[in-house]
C-alpha cells in the first residue's frame, strides 16, 4: 500500500502546534447567530468530534476551518499557522460531505485522482496512488465504474478516498454516514476509526449522533446554540456532563434535586431493590421498557421527582420485567456516579 506523502508540505507549520484552533471565532447569518464565538484547540492525530443538534452551528464551524465561511470575529489557525483569510484550496485540510458530492461523470479512478490531477501530478503517479487509496477503503478493481453503479456505502467510501489521496494532515468529515442504513453505519463506524488510526492524521468529525461520537471520539465538543457546551474524552462528557443540556443530550441522564443543588446520575449506575432493602429512595415503578439486551424503568419517587432506570436483562425474561410496573422498589445509587450540575450558571 502507498504511503501518504503530502503534496502540498505546510512549510509554515509550527512544530507542537494543535493541528486546528479556533480562537473566537463568530459567524452570523443575519438574525441567526450560528456560531456564537468558540474556542478550541484539536490535537495532532486527534479523533475529535464536534456533537450536537441540527442547528447547532456544527457545519458552519466545519465550513470556516474548511475556509468555505469567513468568520465575522475570531480566527482559525493550521498547526499554528493563522489562515483565516487563506483561501480554501490553499489551506491543508481536506472535507468529506454526507452527500458525497461525487463528479457523476467521471469514474471512480478519475474522482479520486481529481485532487492530484489538480496539483499538476502525472498521469501514472495519479494513478497508482488512485488504486492504492481505492485498496485501502476496500474498494479494489472499482475504478472504472460510474458512481451510479455503486452502493451508498461504496460511495462513501470513493468520496473517501478521494479526500485523503493527497494526505490531508487535517479531514473534516460532516455527517458523513448519514444516509447509510444503521447496520452498515456501525460498520463504517470501524473503518472509519482503523483509517485514522493507520493514517495518523487528525479527523474532525460532526454528527448529531451521541452513540456515533462515544464510539468513535478521542474527544468531542457538545454544541448547543453556536456554542460549546463541554468539551472532553467520551468518558468524561459520559460520566461528567457539566450541563444539563449535555447530561439530557449525551446519553440518557436523571436530574436529581436535594437540598437546592442540582445532580445528575446515569440510568445504568441506579440499583433498584426490592422494598425494605437498606435506606434507599422509595418510590414505585410507573414504567417498564423491555429493550432487548436491557430493561428500561420509570420511577416515581415517593419524595417527588421520577428518576429512569436501566437493567441489564441477565436473568430476566421480558415477562419478569414487564411484571414489575406497578411494584413497590428502593434505589440507590453511589455517591461519586453523581454529579453536581449549574455551579457556574450552566
Ligand atoms: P448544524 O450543522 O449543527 O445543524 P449549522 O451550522 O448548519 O448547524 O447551522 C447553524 C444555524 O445557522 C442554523 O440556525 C442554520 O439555520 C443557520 N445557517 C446555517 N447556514 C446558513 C446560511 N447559509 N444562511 C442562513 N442561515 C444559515
Ligand atoms: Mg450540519
Amino acid at each position: 500500500m502507498a504511503t501518504l506523502a503530502p503534496t502540498a508540505p505546510d512549510t509554515d507549520a509550527v512544530a507542537g502546534a494543535p493541528a486546528v484552533r479556533l480562537a473566537g471565532v463568530r459567524r452570523v447569518y443575519g438574525d441567526v447567530v450560528a456560531v456564537a464565538g468558540i474556542d478550541l484547540d484539536i490535537g495532532a492525530g486527534e479523533f475529535f468530534t464536534m456533537l450536537g443538534p441540527s442547528g447547532s452551528g456544527k457545519t458552519t464551524t466545519l465550513r470556516v476551518i474548511a475556509g468555505f465561511e469567513r468568520p465575522d470575529a475570531g480566527h482559525v489557525e493550521l498547526q499554528g499557522v493563522d489562515v483565516t483569510r487563506v483561501a480554501p484550496s490553499q489551506r491543508a485540510v481536506n472535507t468529506v460531505f454526507q452527500d458525497y458530492a461525487l463528479f457523476p461523470h467521471m469514474t471512480v479512478a478519475e474522482n479520486v485522482e481529481y485532487g492530484l490531477r489538480i496539483k499538476g501530478i502525472g498521469r501514472r503517479d495519479r494513478r497508482a496512488r488512485a488504486e492504492a487509496m481505492l485498496d485501502r477503503v476496500r474498494l479494489p478493481g472499482l475504478g472504472d465504474r460510474k458512481p451510479a453503479q455503486l452502493s451508498g456505502g461504496q460511495r462513501q467510501r470513493v468520496a473517501l478516498a478521494r479526500a485523503i489521496v493527497n494526505g490531508p494532515p487535517v479531514l473534516l468529515l460532516d455527517e458523513p454516514l448519514g444516509a447509510l442504513d444503521l447496520k452498515l453505519r456501525q460498520e463504517m463506524q470501524i473503518f472509519l476509526k482503523a483509517l485514522q488510526r493507520d493514517l495518523g492524521i487528525t479527523f474532525v468529525y460532526v454528527t448529531h449522533d451521541q452513540e456515533e461520537a462515544l464510539t468513535m471520539s478521542d474527544r468531542l465538543a457538545v454544541f448547543n446554540e453556536g456554542r460549546i457546551e463541554q468539551v472532553g474524552t467520551p468518558a468524561e462528557v459520559y460520566e461528567h456532563p457539566q450541563t444539563e443540556f449535555v447530561a439530557g443530550f449525551v446519553g440518557v441522564s436523571n436530574v436529581v434535586e436535594r437540598d437546592g443543588r442540582r445532580f445528575t446520575i446515569r440510568p445504568e449506575k441506579i440499583r433498584m431493590t426490592d422494598e425494605g432493602v437498606g435506606d434507599a429512595e422509595p418510590g414505585t415503578v410507573r414504567e417498564v421498557v423491555y429493550v432487548g439486551m436491557i430493561t428500561r424503568y420509570v420511577v416515581d419517587l415517593d419524595a417527588g421527582g421520577q428518576l429512569v432506570v436501566v437493567r441489564q436483562n441477565l436473568e430476566t425474561s421480558s415477562q419478569e420485567a414487564l411484571a414489575e410496573q406497578g411494584k413497590r422498589v428502593r434505589l440507590s445509587w453511589r455517591p461519586e456516579h453523581t454529579y453536581e450540575i449549574g455551579k457556574e450558571g450552566k
